[in-house]
């Protein structure tokens, strides 16, 4: 069950193990397999220093049966076709698991934004959204911020398209600034999801929120929100985690005081409330509940069995290896797949879609209060399936999907 470090197999046998169990029929199987439209693009840019760096970027549209594609941006050294099509899958997935009329879509871009001048990201924005400019728009694909992206870079996408077709388009990226069209709670609300799904769980195994311990691995939007709204549901913080380092304290961190300090010194690193944590022991803290919110394939054969927590929350995409996600399994922890714990992102960007084509914007309160109903109702949705079908909750959450994109599929009908 290994996926060789391909996202893309890991998500093929995440899939499989599903449609297996729903006797999904082979046209459909292989349709769902396959993405949709996948585009590579190079952007020449001039860079501070005078000299022009060629820079690779993707976007794919992995299915579109429920509505335009939907999905984020990534700016990462790391990025290839491969984590783009998974990741654009996921999306797929998620947005059916959610309940949203979108499909999956994803796009990134293979550069180190901690290198580049904001002149130089505006830029490469803006050049890599000209070369894709034909396939997005509201109605077709819809772009949001993923990892090292952000409101601003949302902003520059927003303008880059509204200028090649001439009229100023909120509806084609969210994510984006409040005052430009964004949603009241959008950038909180994958973390407010993922603090739902933890919420939930702890429910549904008889464990007092208020008495777990809590480690989380990144600090960025999906991982500082999920900590700071799961310490203030009762949860107690003990150890964070980034790229550069990590803090741990068993009395628990002030998660406040821990994004302050992070938005100064973009590391959590160095944090005066608690003690130096080695990124890589993240995996064997002794909590109740694991937050895994940095990249993919995080949780191995060789991290998994170090886990001690009964819950694993994945606020990132594809976090666990598909075998190690087995044994996690085996040993009774319960794990709430990213497409579920992390959905509520793409929950509220739908909101902010639509307000953007009403002109009309809601208040936070009602923005918070759709996305507890969604999130509650995609929980219980999925936990309902995992004990109908006697199976671990990632199958369930793909059963739900796979079941909606399917029936709409047959629907639509095969248009050759
Ligand atoms: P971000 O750029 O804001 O934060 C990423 C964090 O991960 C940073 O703290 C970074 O230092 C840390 N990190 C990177 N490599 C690491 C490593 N090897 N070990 C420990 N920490 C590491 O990104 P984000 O938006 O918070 O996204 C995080 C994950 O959540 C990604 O998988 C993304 O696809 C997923 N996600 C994001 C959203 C969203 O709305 N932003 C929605 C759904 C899923």
């Amino acid at each position: 069950m290994s996926n060789n470090g391909s996202v893309f197999d890991a998500m093929l046998q995440e899939f499989g193990i599903a449609a297996k169990l729903i006797g999904l029929e082979p046209g459909i199987w292989k349709t769902l397999t396959h993405p949709k439209r996948q585009v590579i693009v190079s952007c020449p840019i001039l860079m501070d220093d005078g000299h022009v760096e060629v820079f690779t970027g993707f976007r794919v549209q992995y299915n579109i049966a429920l509505g335009p594609a939907k999905g984020g941006i990534r700016y990462h050294p790391g990025v290839t076709l491969d984590e783009v099509k998974a990741l654009s899958a996921w999306m797929t997935w998620k947005c059916a698991l959610a309940g949203v009329p979108f499909g999956g879509g994803k796009g990134g871009i293979i550069c180190d934004p901690t290198t580049m001048s904001k002149r130089e990201l505006e830029s490469l924005t803006r050049r890599y959204i000209s070369e894709i400019v034909d396939m997005i728009g509201p109605d077709k694909d819809v772009p949001a911020p993923d990892v090292n992206t952000n409101e601003q870079t949302m902003a520059w996408i927003m303008d880059t398209y509204s200028m090649h077709v001439g009229v100023s388009t909120t509806a084609v990226v969210t994510g984006k600034p409040i005052i430009m069209g964004g949603s009241l709670g959008r950038r909180e609300a994958t973390g407010r999801g993922v603090m739902i799904t933890v919420r939930e769980a702890a429910k549904h195994l008889g464990l007092d929120l208020k008495k777990c311990t809590v480690a989380v691995q990144g600090f960025g939007n999906v991982g500082s929100v999920s900590a700071d709204l799961i310490q203030k549901e009762g949860g107690k913080i003990v150890a964070v985690t980034d790229w550069k380092g990590g803090v741990q304290n068993a009395k628990g961190l002030d998660v406040t005081k821990l994004i302050a300090w992070t938005v100064e010194h973009k590391t959590v690193a160095g944090f005066p409330g608690g003690e130096p944590l080695d990124p890589s022991k993240i995996f064997e803290m002794d909590v109740d509940i694991f937050v895994p919110a940095a990249l993919e394939n995080q949780i191995t054969m060789e991290t998994a069995p170090k886990i001690k927590a009964k819950i694993v929350a994945e606020g990132a995409n594809g976090p666990t290896t598909p075998d190690a996600h087995q044994s996690l399994h085996a040993r009774g922890v319960f794990v709430i797949p990213d497409i579920l714990a992390n959905s509520g992102g793409v929950t509220t960007s739908y909101f902010e879609w639509v307000q953007d084509r009403h002109g009309y914007f809601w208040e936070e309160a009602e923005v918070n209060q759709r996305l507890e109903k969604k999130m509650m109702e995609a929980f219980d949705n999925t936990l309902q399936t995992s004990l109908k079908y006697k199976t671990d909750m990632r199958t369930a959450a793909y059963i739900v999907a796979i079941t909606r994109v399917a029936e709409v599929t047959k629907l639509r009908g095969m248009y050759a």
